[in-house]
This record gives structure tokens, C-alpha cells and sequence, in this order.
């Protein structure tokens, strides 16, 4: 694999694994190459072939391979995931179909690390989101404060000429 593919794989994974979703800075390092269809039974070293995944996802995945049956594994870019797993707000995924079962059973999506991983996400975004609106009351505050200092001082003003 060439430098410029493989830069050109992370960047079309967000630097990011494509089963579990963890992040090279979550883990301080690269991620590494996971052949969708595996080499020994037939798939080709090209980039459609290629999921970019972390160490603990390309282990489990190992050489799974049933793409004509109900068991098939799903693709992280070519199937609509929404619709087969769904992650709850206490981090675990929840299957939404047969397809979604096997993807969380096969690649161990609820191990314990990733449950936390993902747990903490959500509590980070949700501070995010009332830090931004907590901004937003600050400021607006603020705006009237000003407003209401300078009604005063107009008021002062009008007196003082009185
Ligand atoms: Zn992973």
C-alpha cells in the first residue's frame, strides 16, 4: 500500500475506525487496514476492499466473510448503519435488525471500553450544548444590562438639566 493511498483511506474514514468509530487521537496512533473481504477468501488488496479500523475491531472481524447469506456483515460505507444499530444514551448499541445483531456480536461493539468510550461522548456533547447555552443567556443578559445601564444614564441625564 502506498503512502498516498493509505493517508487517502484515513481521510475517507475521518481518521477514524469504521466499525467501532474510535478516533487515532483517542488511541495515539494510526489505525490499521482491514481487507472487507479477506484476502484468503479472495478479496483484493484495492482500496474499495479497504475498512479502516482499529487494532481490537480488525481482530474480531478476523476473516468473516458471508456476503450471500442473512449473516452477511454490514459495511460501514456501503450499508446505511442508522438503520441497524441504534446507540442508547447509556452507550451500549442496540441491534435494530438481524444484520445490526451480528455487526455488534461479530466485531464485540459493546465491549466495555467502547460503552464508556461512547458514554462519555455523550456527556461531553451535552455539556458542549449547554455550555453554548448558557453562552447565549450570558450574553444576552449582558445585552440587557447595557440597555437598561444606558436608559439610566438618560434618565440621570434628563434630571440633571431638570
Ligand atoms: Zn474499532
Amino acid at each position: 500500500m502506498r503512502q498516498d493511498q493509505r493517508i487517502a483511506l484515513r481521510k475517507r474514514f475521518a481518521f477514524r475506525c469504521g466499525y467501532c468509530g474510535v478516533r487515532e487521537r483517542d488511541v495515539g496512533a494510526e489505525l490499521t487496514i482491514d481487507h472487507f473481504q479477506p484476502g484468503s477468501k479472495g478479496g483484493a488488496h484495492e482500496s474499495e476492499n479497504w475498512v479502516y479500523c482499529c487494532h481490537a475491531c480488525n481482530e474480531f472481524k478476523g476473516d468473516y466473510w458471508q456476503p450471500n447469506s442473512a449473516r452477511r456483515l454490514l459495511h460501514p460505507h456501503v450499508d446505511n448503519l442508522a438503520s441497524h444499530v441504534i446507540e442508547q444514551n447509556d452507550g451500549n448499541l442496540r441491534a435494530l435488525s438481524e444484520s445490526g445483531q451480528i455487526y455488534i456480536d461479530r466485531l464485540q461493539l459493546n465491549r466495555t471500553p467502547l460503552i464508556e468510550h461512547r458514554y462519555k461522548r455523550q456527556l461531553r456533547d451535552a455539556a458542549q450544548v449547554e455550555e453554548r447555552y448558557l453562552l447565549e443567556e450570558a450574553s444576552r443578559l449582558d445585552k440587557d444590562i447595557q440597555s437598561k445601564k444606558a436608559k439610566l444614564d438618560e434618565m440621570r441625564g434628563g434630571e440633571e438639566h431638570a
